[in-house]
Formats: structure tokens, C-alpha cells, sequence
């Protein structure tokens, strides 16, 4: 694993992406999975991510592919939650923006408060022009192509 020649190949995500760990797949498409954070910091704490290897929010980019990319991952983790926890009142969809993530492969963080304990919500703080997290809808905001999209 170790002299692995590329980044892509020996990143735990695209492992598990693969289904080559023992990571339990909560929902697995095309595009996506999805799995249980295995630090968990919420009631319930999914993570989306895409089986392509994109490491960070900084690598996507204002176009049709990246915003349809996670506007689905957006869908996946809020119809798992929706089911999972359906007693929760409080959702957090979102990803940490570098240097703030843990992981290079970019990841969907779903949140079903409350937080436990209490004190990890500051892991999911927006921390304005510092970074921090970015809310899921915030960086649609950001990826969504400026000319309007017929249907
Ligand atoms: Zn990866
Ligand atoms: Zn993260």
C-alpha cells in the first residue's frame, strides 16, 4: 500500500469506494457511496462521497458536471437521513475546506443533530473567509452554471 505509485490508488476513500475494505456500503450507485463516519460526531454521521477520486471543494469547478455531482450527493445523504433518523430536527450538510479536511478525497459530511458530544459542533462551524466547513448549499451556490439550464 505503501509504494502505491499514485495518491488515487492508496487513499482510503477509493478503497472503500471499490468495496475492497470491510467498510459496511449504506447506498452505493454510479456515482456515489455512502458510509458511516468512523468517528462518528452527531446522532447520525453519514458520509457521501464520489467514487471518482476528486480530492477537495477546491477541484471542482462552475459547470454542469460538478454541480449535478453534488447536488446528488446532497439527495443521497438527505433521503438516507430522512429515513435513519426521522426524529431529528436538525440537519448539517456539508464539506471542510482545506486545511481543515481530513481526508483527501472529497467527502460529504450529513450531520442528524443533535451533536455528540456537544462540543464537535465547532468542527462544523463555517469560519467565513477562513474556511472551515462550507454548507452543501452554499457550495452549490458557488458551482451552479451561470447560464440558466433548460429542462
Ligand atoms: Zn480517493
Ligand atoms: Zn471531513
Amino acid at each position: 500500500m505503501m509504494r502505491a505509485p499514485s495518491s488515487a490508488s492508496s487513499c482510503i476513500f477509493c478503497q472503500i469506494a471499490r468495496s475492497s475494505t470491510s467498510t459496511v456500503l449504506l447506498h452505493s450507485d454510479e456515482k456515489v457511496v455512502v458510509f458511516q463516519d468512523i468517528n462518528p460526531s452527531a446522532f447520525r454521521h453519514y458520509l457521501v462521497i464520489p467514487i471518482e477520486h476528486i480530492p477537495t471543494v477546491r477541484n471542482l469547478q462552475r459547470r454542469d458536471e460538478d454541480f449535478a455531482l453534488v447536488s446528488h450527493m446532497l439527495d443521497v445523504g438527505q433521503t438516507l437521513l430522512r429515513k435513519d433518523a426521522p426524529n431529528s430536527k436538525h440537519f448539517r450538510f456539508g464539506f471542510h475546506q482545506p486545511p481543515f479536511n481530513s481526508v483527501d478525497h472529497l467527502h460529504l459530511h450529513c450531520l442528524a443533530l443533535p451533536f455528540i458530544p456537544s462540543w464537535k459542533s465547532i468542527k462544523y462551524l463555517s469560519l467565513g473567509p477562513l474556511g472551515g466547513f462550507i454548507e452543501a448549499e452554499k457550495l452549490l451556490e458557488k458551482l451552479k452554471p451561470l447560464s440558466p439550464l433548460t429542462s
